[in-house]
């Protein structure tokens, strides 16, 4: 049996699980842009770019709902965002194939992302009956202070495909809570998921009742459409996940016209593993951190410091592992590593290789691994002397540099000397080793850990990174201010107006 008769076809599939899911099918049929699988390297489905003047109509439709949206109570917003998470609960199997068939992640992850989006459902129905403000105190007698937190108006949202469903909810599921319309921007790579949740967010619709229409929408094409969101003095929000490219180009647009920015960008992430590190434990963090999603991940691990008395013990345990995981249809059982994105993102990766090899770098893996036109590739590990400029980059592709470290101080400093700040881990059980790690002086990073690894994220906790990966904060704590818009009320309730500062002004 050839490799490539194993393959079956992802496009019967896709516009079966498209079918079930209720998607209309003039979205995905006869439009411009074509969508492959990277799971085969088939052509899906065809779906159609939005046109400058759609993207400006779906805003004003947006913004209208947001008009009527506002009024109604939060927690009966929260009701249909909690009905949404319900049919996410029935679609979860059929949302999840989508996924692997357009994105290439295995099931397991895959479904993880669904569940992700129903964890933020659950997390904003609780939030729809919390958008508090704070009572201050007040200098003047017979007074009060206080905060109100009003909706914001339309919320763009533009999407990598690496995570092709939960970034959008992470931010819609807080955005409609907190009143606001969405318009969605999803990669160009992966529209047909982006299709599929917005039909399930309008049976939602549908069972809850008077939903203002256009209260979400989904905008597909590339830059452009992005621009035109970006662009639009309607939207007084725009949340964009993707490479620091992408956010060095939008932020400086939507700084231009006073608008805010939430920018979730790129990441290079990195462990250390220090002398008293639990090795069987380190091993498994590591080995999922770096080669889960095929490195494909903003928080994958793509550095790792190994200190110097556990090296020759850890290494050639972790080269066992890179050597025996399953790489191949990510719809197969046993299945860890599945395709990279597209043919750019397998070149990126040899390009990334072979730099590091220029740079002294020794390589293991990295071979592409033939599956018809799909490009899947074995995670590589590439054993470096020192932090070299291609290890300061972050390829998007199963890359993991090794490097060794004496004195720990210096490793946080290597973990911190690269311009992205996303995520971070130490394994140590060593007390004052983890506490440093995560202190002021430690790792610079959004999230920074403690025996497990950096990649992934969990809802509840605010999710983002400093530096090059763009200072926004999503899906927990307090993120939920970013949707709406603050208001300082201060009340009078005496006879005498006395002013602040203690100015006199008497006429
Ligand atoms: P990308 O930057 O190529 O595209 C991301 C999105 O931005 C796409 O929808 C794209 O069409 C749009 N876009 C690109 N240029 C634009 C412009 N000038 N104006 C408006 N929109 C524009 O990224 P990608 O290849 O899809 O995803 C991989 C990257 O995303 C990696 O760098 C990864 O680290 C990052 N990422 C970050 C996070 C995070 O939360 N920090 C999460 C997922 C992915």
């Amino acid at each position: 049996m050839t490799v490539q008769s194993k393959i079956t076809s992802a496009a019967a599939e896709a516009a079966a699980v498209l079918g079930r899911l209720g998607v209309t099918e003039s979205l995905w049929t006869g439009g411009n842009r074509p969508v492959r699988s990277p799971v085969t390297g088939e052509v899906m489905a065809q779906v159609h770019d939005a046109s400058v003047a759609q993207v400006n109509a779906a805003i004003e439709a947006a913004h209208g709902a947001f008009l009527a949206w506002r009024n109604v109570p939060a927690p009966r917003r929260g009701e249909l965002v909690r009905l949404f998470g319900e049919e996410l609960r029935a679609a979860k199997a059929d949302l999840g194939a989508l996924v692997t068939l357009e994105a290439g992640k295995v099931t397991s992850e895959s479904l993880g992302e669904v569940q992700e989006m129903i964890d933020i459902c659950d997390y904003a129905v609780g939030l729809s009956r919390q958008l508090f403000g704070l009572t201050l105190a007040t200098e003047r007698p017979d007074h009060r202070m206080m905060e109100t937190w009003h909706p914001l108006g339309v919320v763009g949202i533009i999407s990598a495909f690496n995570f092709p469903v939960a970034v959008w909810s992470w931010n819609s599921a807080l955005a409609f809570v907190c009143g606001d319309a969405c318009v969605w921007k999803p990669s160009e790579k992966t529209p047909l998921t982006a299709l599929a949740v917005q039909a399930l967010f309008e049976r939602a619709c549908a069972k809850f009742g008077d939903v203002p229409a256009g209260l979400s929408s989904v905008v597909i094409g590339g830059r452009e459409v992005g621009e035109a969101l970006v662009d639009h003095p309607k939207v007084p929000l725009v949340s964009a996940t993707g490479s620091t490219a992408m956010g060095r180009a939008v932020g400086p647009r939507l700084a231009q016209r006073f608008a805010r920015a939430l920018l979730e960008l790129g990441g290079n992430n990195a462990a250390i593993i220090a002398p008293s590190a639990d090795l069987d434990l380190a091993l498994r963090g590591v080995a999922f951190a770096a080669m889960g999603t095929a490195g494909q991940r903003c928080t994958t691990l793509r550095r790792l410091f190994v200190h110097e008395s556990v090296y020759d013990a850890f290494l050639p345990r972790l080269k066992a592992a890179y050597g025996s995981v399953k790489v191949g249809d990510p719809r197969e059982a046993g299945t860890l590593v599945g395709p990279l994105i597209d043919a750019q993102g397998f070149e990126l990766m040899q390009k990334a290789l072979a730099d590091a090899k220029a740079a002294g770098g020794a390589v293991t893996g990295g071979e592409r691994v033939e599956m018809g036109e799909a490009f899947y590739a074995r995670p590589a590990l590439v054993e470096m002397a020192s932090q070299a400029d291609v290890v300061k980059r972050e390829t998007f592709a199963p890359i993991l540099y090794v490097m060794k470290y004496r004195d720990l101080a210096d490793a946080i400093a290597l973990q911190n000397d690269v311009p992205q700040g996303l995520s971070s881990s130490i394994f140590t059980n060593d007390m004052r080793e983890a506490e440093l790690f995560i202190s002021a002086r430690g790792s610079d990073c959004g999230i920074a850990n403690v025996n497990i690894g950096p990649s992934g994220a969990e809802i509840g906790g605010a999710f983002g990174g400093e530096k090059e990966t763009g200072g926004g904060r999503e899906a927990g704590s307090d993120s939920w201010k970013a949707y709406m818009r603050r208001a300082t009320n201060t009340l009078n309730y005496g006879k005498t107006l006395p002013l602040a500062q203690g100015v006199t002004f008497d006429v």
